[in-house]
């Protein structure tokens, strides 16, 4: 048996279809984010980074980069074991009451990554209470589709962000099983947000949990950026906030937060939270760090918002497909793979902008597109070269333009 050959010849597949992934290999430059090296093989080149999801720049943030110094010379290194066996360090105890008080619940929990915390999370809550039927947005992310699989609940999935829908599903449910629903609050893909306070209505209504992931929310929005619930004034119906340490805050880590009662099931119970090395106290510290700042900075969430505001009005002013985002995130339609990753090639290579391809399974098929995530730090000339190179590209390979 050839093996090697029978995993080539599935990598082989995604080249054909143009959607094989190349990662850029880059060295960003603390203290002048969002210019990063690009290393091309030959030497470096200076790239403008225009898809980060460190949607602030809290990644070279003072007190950020201070704090991880100071619990890098105070602890070391790494956390040296598993939560139950001699990791539990004190900065992750006081990251979690951190968390807590942020989403206002009675406890949270950290784990290495979101993706983590949404699998264990889903998974756990499923296997505790047998019979559960979980009902599930179509477009939830990748690690909330493995926690429910993994929980072994019932699953219905009902359309993106349709209460109607949802309505149907519950309805056509026994009464008497436990539900649970899960969506996000912020799709990162299309940049549209949830219905919290309907779907939180239905959960009330059919006797149901509702778990949320605010990923890409939190930081964001909300008055102490503690997410789209805060900012609606929903955060006290959710049952369970799944959020993340690596995106708008800067430094890496997951975390839930919900009533202690959940929390302490899953500390129990979750086999990836139980059986791997803990966060290092020094990211825990730099996370720390990244959330009490962010819990008083709207100026910079303002600034953030007026960012992404500006390069949409520009887009649609040069006629480039930029969708309807209603958030930070700035999709361009291009719809097919292949002409994606070149668009993105030559951004890259001649123009000095780096923006990854968007391609299946990440969105549908057909809908291949760029993402652009501007920061509170990418200037008014930044954005002009951005817009100018995009409509070069555009004619140069004849791509089609907005309606
Ligand atoms: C990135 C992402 C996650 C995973 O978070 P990480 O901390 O990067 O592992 C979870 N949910 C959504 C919607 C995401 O986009």
């Amino acid at each position: 048996m050839d093996y090697t050959k029978l995993f080539a010849d599935r990598v082989a597949d995604l080249k054909k279809e143009g959607r094989y992934r190349i990662f850029a290999e880059l060295a960003r430059k603390k203290g002048s984010y969002p210019h990063a090296s690009w290393y091309t093989g030959g030497g470096t080149q200076d790239v403008i980074v225009w898809c980060s999801n460190d949607y602030l720049g809290m990644g070279q943030h003072p007190e950020v980069v201070g704090a991880m110094r100071e619990a890098l010379e105070r602890c070391g290194a790494g956390a040296g074991g598993t939560r139950n066996i001699s990791g539990t360090n004190h900065y992750h105890v006081l990251l979690e009451r951190e968390l807590a008080d942020l989403h206002g619940k009675e406890a949270a929990l950290i784990f290495t990554s979101g993706y983590n915390a949404n699998e264990a999370g889903l998974s756990t809550m499923g296997r505790l209470i047998p019979g559960t039927i979980t009902f599930s947005d179509e477009l939830n992310h990748a690690s909330m589709i493995e926690g429910i699989k993994h929980g072994r609940t019932n699953k219905r999935i009902f359309q993106h962000n349709d209460p109607a829908h949802l309505e149907e599903l519950l309805k056509e449910s026994p009464s008497d099983a436990p539900k649970l629903i899960a969506f996000e609050s912020v799709y990162s893909m299309d940049g549209d947000i949830a219905p919290i306070a309907e779907f939180c209505d239905l959960a009330d209504e059919y006797g149901a949990m509702t778990y949320l992931d605010e990923v890409h929310a939190v930081g964001l929005y909300g008055t102490r950026g503690a997410g789209v619930a805060e900012r609606d004034g929903q955060m006290d119906r959710v049952t369970v906030i799944n959020g993340t340490l690596g995106k708008a805050f800067g430094v890496g880590g997951g975390y839930l937060a919900g009533s202690d009662a959940i929390m302490d099931a899953i500390r129990s119970y979750a086999a990836a939270f139980i059986f791997s090395t803990a966060l290092s106290p020094v990211i825990a510290a730099g996370a720390l760090a990244s959330v009490r700042h962010l819990k008083d900075a709207e100026a910079i969430r303002e600034r953030h918002q007026e960012r992404a505001a500006t390069l949409k009005r520009k887009l649609r002013e040069t006629e480039l497909p930029v969708t309807d985002s209603v958030t930070h995130i700035v999709p361009v339609m291009i719809g097919d793979a292949e002409r994606c990753k070149e668009v993105s090639d030559v951004l890259l290579e001649e123009y000095g902008i780096y923006v990854q391809p968007i391609n299946y399974p990440t969105v549908p098929r057909g809908t291949e597109r760029l993402r652009f995530t501007p920061t509170p730090l990418h200037t008014d000339e930044m954005i002009e070269h951005l817009v100018d190179s995009l409509n070069m590209v555009w004619g140069r390979l004849n791509l089609r333009r907005a309606a």
